[in-house]
């Protein structure tokens, strides 16, 4: 069992529940390829897991770290909570063209952001970016409703097992906590 298909696209369960933690809307989900990061050129030096990185969203994919992958419920879980924060670029990527033009200017945007907030506010500069602290809204919702129930992993195993019709039923009877955390996020 996987969070995602076979194609590295997420499963319907993990779309839902993404969509519902971030905001991200649903189309902007379905379809986007998950792949490990070893097998891409890219390394951006602001994007290491150091400094809260380690996966990063070009155009169309998410790439996260080879270790997130493999299909164990470990894995699954934390590929997940890393997927609530990443799907939050997916829609600063939107506002880019997804050709080659396009994701060039989407990253040197994102270097002018680290740039820039690495200068005013040093080492905690990646953290400190507006696009950061927007794409953590989904990671820190889907952290915080969990904690205040009696069995967390039972709101989240549903989504590792891809159990659509329950996760559905979930989000419909947590639909109003769900929209409070998102008006009081604290920031990262
Ligand atoms: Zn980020």
């Amino acid at each position: 069992m996987s969070i995602l298909k076979d194609d590295g696209s997420m499963n319907p369960a993990t779309t839902a529940m993404l969509h519902a933690v971030s905001g991200v809307p649903v189309t902007l989900l379905e379809n986007r390829r998950v792949l490990p990061r070893r097998s891409n050129w890219l390394r951006f030096p602001w994007n290491s897991k150091r400094s809260g990185g380690g996966a990063f969203v070009l155009g169309q994919r998410i790439r996260a770290n080879g270790n997130l992958f493999g299909g164990t419920c470990t894995n699954d879980r934390a590929l997940l909570f890393r997927l609530a924060h990443e799907v939050g670029h997916l829609t600063h990527a939107a506002a880019f063209p997804y050709s080659a033009t396009g994701k060039f200017r989407y990253i040197m945007w994102s270097a002018s952001q680290y740039v820039t907030s690495y200068l005013r506010n040093g080492c905690d500069g990646y953290r400190r970016t507006h696009m950061e602290q927007e794409a953590e809204t989904g990671r820190w919702v889907l952290r915080t409703f969990p904690a205040v129930h009696q069995e967390p992993l039972a709101l989240i195993d549903p989504v590792v097992e891809n159990k659509l019709t329950s996760v559905e039923r979930m989000i419909r009877s947590l639909e109003a906590e769900i929209d409070d955390l998102h008006e009081h996020y604290p920031g990262w």
